[in-house]
């Protein structure tokens, strides 16, 4: 009898779209951060500094736009420096969100990014992406494909 086996292992890896904040490249935790997020189990497959101005800033937040925290957030992420970030782990999405912690770090559980660093619910140290339809959308805001690299 003929016997036919396919062996196929498929990894499908989730992805989450990060960004240290400029609090965060101001208080020099780059590193301190990153840490924390490689302990968690994510892997960086891409990663720059770069500066937003008050344009890409409004429209990377255009779904706030209403909100009366809009323009200070506008402000803010246009204020320095920043550090975007695609991140890739199982579930990416969700663990991420509990990595870093509620908006408000008065809220945030204790160990998380935003409670250990996080000043305020403005200046908050870290985004991330809160679902994977909008983290594919915020990847593709600040990396191209040729920037995404995976593997070791
Ligand atoms: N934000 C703020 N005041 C608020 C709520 C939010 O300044 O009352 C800022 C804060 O920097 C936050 C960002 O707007 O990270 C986006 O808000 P969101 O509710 O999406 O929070 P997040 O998803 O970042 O936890
Ligand atoms: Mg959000």
């Amino acid at each position: 009898m003929l016997q036919l086996t396919f062996n196929i292992a498929l990894t499908i890896m989730e992805r989450t779209l990060t960004i240290l904040k400029p609090d965060c490249v101001r208080k020099n935790l780059v590193g301190a951060v990153i840490n924390h997020i490689e302990r968690a189990g994510f892997r960086v497959v891409a990663m720059k500094k770069i500066r937003l101005t008050t344009e890409t800033a409004g429209e990377f937040y255009a779904v706030h736009r209403e909100r009366p925290f809009y323009g200070e957030l506008v402000e803010f992420m246009s204020s320095g420096p920043c550090v975007p970030m695609i991140l890739e782990k199982d579930n990416a999405v969700a663990d991420f969100r509990t990595v870093i912690g509620a908006t408000d770090p008065a809220q945030a559980d204790a160990g998380t990014v935003r409670k250990l660093y996080a000043d305020s619910k403005g200046e908050n140290i870290v985004h991330g992406s809160d679902s994977d339809e909008n983290a594919a959308i915020e990847a593709a805001f600040f990396f191209s494909t040729e920037e995404v690299v995976r593997g070791n």
